[in-house]
């Protein structure tokens, strides 16, 4: 397969014509969110003009549209700066082919036949904000890898327009939620024209009313995304927005997002003469994926039953949590409605309630439709996140095959991993370069990764610390940026972590706040915890940021309880909340901490992922025992919390950590020797890196879906098919 980069220059964001010509591929580099994983095409960018880059929150369009045409000019002149910029476009051609990519050493005669990709979000890079979190993240990793591995994806996705929200906190710590509204001079997207000039290319029918969908494509690396927008006049005033924010509005807007996801999305691609050789659905969001093709198939004859058989042999579907609330389900009556315009059941040769069986789940009964229940029936291979999470979901599934034993419900896993070359801080790499050859990043090999534990102790300790100066000096120009705005009045500064000092140990703790992630755990005996920070000769810092769900008060009212500590003069400056918790703040933090602190409920988190960045960055982590932690923790690459009884509500849980924290946590941070070096603690941050290097990035993970199930998929295998009998 080749990719044409060019195609996807938008002409909606002209970059200058200034560009001189030495320097003309800058702008092919802009438009391939590829460049936010090359180090080359990062540093290129950085050096056109630093500060514009850190203010812009480096997006490369936007820093093409503003910088003069002198600095251009002169860069064109500086040979080390033109010797970065052809090692950049030697790469990017290079991204034209995937001749020698793993996937084609692999699956030689797989090249070529694409794997569509479907997921309601995807966080690809800051600048492109259709992404709340975890799973956003998640898809973009998994496309990265795709496209550094050679796999031939294709992605669909959403286009809103309003983004995911910037997160405002209010003096008393409440939430205040405005859109991010996407910028299209500064996002890398072009439009795909439909037949005849149309701006839309797929009209779908929901509610009967036909919805024209336009198509965005936005390239990263090799993987083509395509992107759905309704924002268009030919729609009725009240569809235009239909598509604009990401999980928000009620059950009404989310089922019709989810229905032109699906159908539009299997639409596009036939419009685009895209065939797919296997369909994974990243989440049940993408359900209709599935509905839609088992449709196709029988409005050109096949019969029902067997249509089902084929679109569940290409069909691949993960799911991702444990927390029901997080399985969609709509009223069975609304999917009717919604689909009725399609005239689904009618073309499939089936009744409306077969038709509404799709989604059956038997402990619900007929009236509600449950998105995970069809992604089961229409999926043959299934798999759960992690280790646990497979056992959770076989649990959990148990009535869909109706109540057989856990071990025989046909899910498997994969544990998540993260993409490395996002992740992992430059000059981390670069200490790998230095020690390791430059093929690490490659490898999976253990024997490779064991090599860590040689690295230099003064080297490791000097970057690291290097990070977190970056993190703080980061956080502090924030806080006085947002103060000279008037985003933040003088009362919340020190709450916004000016007074963090980069010599003091310090906890990170960054994710959504859903309560079953306990953010206000480490609160609940204050005094105890009051000892631990203010401590003279060995205090401890600690850093949060996260977003409630806008309609989550449950979640806001955790976050306003975490803020007003940081308020708390008892706390002495040291516990911060950062806003506007994204991609951009989580590389800063997962890279500049020197903890990482996780406290789900179990079994509640199905991975998680953001420690996994962490320890990538030599930052061991301190987990309930739950997630990819149950695999990761081997003893020497952080600590560990056991699950407590459900009626002790996390008392346990907040008692140990407070042992773990006084007894082992910060003895071993401050314990010196001459030079001054935290030896024990340097070795478990290489145990860190060594065991997320070795399983838990997105490459491993990649791979075992391409040959667990894309191969599979598209090859067939002897295994009998065993679908769901409920
Ligand atoms: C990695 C990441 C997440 C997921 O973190 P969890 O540990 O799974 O909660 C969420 N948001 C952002 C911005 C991330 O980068």
């Amino acid at each position: 397969m080749t990719v044409s980069v060019e195609g996807s220059l938008n002409p909606l964001s002209p970059v200058r014509p200034t560009l001189p010509p030495r320097l003309t591929g800058l702008a092919q580099l802009a438009h391939n969110l590829a460049w936010s994983w090359n180090r080359d095409a990062r540093m290129l960018f950085k050096e056109i003009d630093d500060t514009l880059w850190q203010q812009l929150r480096h997006n490369p369009l936007r820093l093409l549209q503003l910088v003069s045409a002198e600095r251009l000019a002169e860069l064109a002149e500086d040979a080390q700066f033109c010797a970065r910029y052809d090692r950049a476009m030697q790469w990017l051609a290079a991204e034209r082919s995937d001749e020698h990519t793993w996937y084609a050493r692999t699956f030689p005669e797989l090249r070529g036949r694409p794997v569509a990709y479907f997921c309601a979000e995807f966080g690809i890079h800051n600048s492109v904000p259709i992404y709340s979190g975890g799973l956003g993240v998640l898809a973009g990793d998994h496309l990265k890898t795709a496209s550094d591995l050679g796999v031939p994806l294709v992605a669909v996705g959403i286009l809103y327009r309003n983004g995911y929200f910037d997160q405002h906190i209010r003096v008393d710590g409440w939430q205040e939620d405005s859109d991010a509204r996407i910028d299209f001079r500064s996002v890398p997207l072009a439009p795909l024209p439909g037949r005849d000039g149309a701006r839309h290319l797929v009209t779908v029918n929901t509610f009967g009313r036909d919805i024209h969908i336009r198509v965005w494509k936005m390239q990263v690396g090799r993987v083509p995304v395509y992107l759905l927008d309704s924002d268009l006049e030919e729609n009725h005033p009240d569809d235009r927005p239909l598509l604009s924010k990401l999980y928000s509005g009620g059950p009404a807007m989310r089922l019709r997002q989810e229905w032109l996801l699906g159908v539009g999305g299997v639409r596009a691609l036939r419009a685009l003469g895209i065939a797919p050789a296997a369909w994974h659905a990243n989440e049940g969001h993408a359900a209709f994926m599935m509905v839609e093709r088992v449709r196709e198939l029988c409005a050109e004859g096949v019969p029902y039953a067997d249509a089902v058989k084929r679109v569940r042999n290409a069909s691949v579907f993960t799911t991702h949590t444990p927390v029901p609330a997080g399985h969609d389900h709509f009223a069975t009556n609304d999917v009717l409605r919604c689909a009725e315009g399609e005239a689904t059941w009618s073309d499939m040769g089936i009744a409306q309630e077969d038709f509404a069986r799709i989604g059956y789940h038997p402990e619900s009964g007929s009236g509600v439709y449950h998105m995970t229940s069809a992604s089961m029936r229409l999926s043959r291979r299934v798999n759960a996140v992690s280790r646990r999470h497979g056992i959770v979901t076989r649990e959990m599934s148990r009535s869909m095959w109706n109540g057989r034993d856990a071990e025989q419900v046909p899910i498997g896993h994969v544990t998540n991993g993260v993409h490395l070359a996002t992740w992992m801080a430059n000059p981390i790499m670069k200490l790998l370069d230095e020690h390791l050859g430059t093929a690490w990043g490659h490898s999976n090999d253990p024997a490779l990764w064991e090599q860590i534990l040689t690295l230099d102790d003064e080297k490791l300790w000097f970057t690291h610390q290097r990070l977190k100066h970056t993190l703080m000096r980061r956080v502090r120009e924030e806080a006085r940026r947002a103060f000279a705005q008037g985003g933040l009045e003088a009362t919340q500064l020190v709450g916004a972590g000016t007074l963090l000092d980069p010599h003091v140990l310090t906890i990170g703790f960054a994710r959504r706040f859903a309560t079953y992630k306990r953010a206000d755990l480490i609160f609940r005996d204050v005094e105890r915890l009051r000892a631990l920070v203010t401590n003279s000769s060995r205090p401890v810092q600690i850093v949060f940021a996260g977003k409630a769900h806008p309609a989550d008060n449950p979640g806001k009212q955790v976050l306003q309880n975490v803020y007003q500590f940081t308020r708390d003069p008892r706390f002495e400056g040291r516990v911060a909340f950062i806003e506007d918790y994204g991609m951009h703040l989580a590389h800063l933090l997962v890279q500049g901490v020197d903890l990482w602190l996780n406290l789900p409920r179990v079994p509640l988190e199905a991975s998680g992922t953001s420690g996994m960045k962490a320890a990538l960055n030599g930052v061991p982590q301190l987990s309930t025992i739950d997630g990819w932690w149950e695999e990761g923790y081997e003893g020497n690459n952080g600590w560990s919390i056991e699950p407590e009884v459900d009626s002790d509500e996390g008392s346990s849980t907040a008692r140990r950590l407070y042992e773990l924290l006084e007894q082992e946590v910060v003895p071993r941070y401050y314990d010196r020797d001459k030079s001054e070096l935290p030896r024990r603690w340097l070795l478990m941050m290489k145990h860190a890196v060594r065991v997320a290097g070795q399983q838990f990035t997105a490459r491993r993970m990649v791979e075992q879906y391409a040959r667990g199930y894309y191969a599979p998929s598209i090859l067939g295998d002897a295994l009998p098919d065993d679908p769901p009998t409920a």
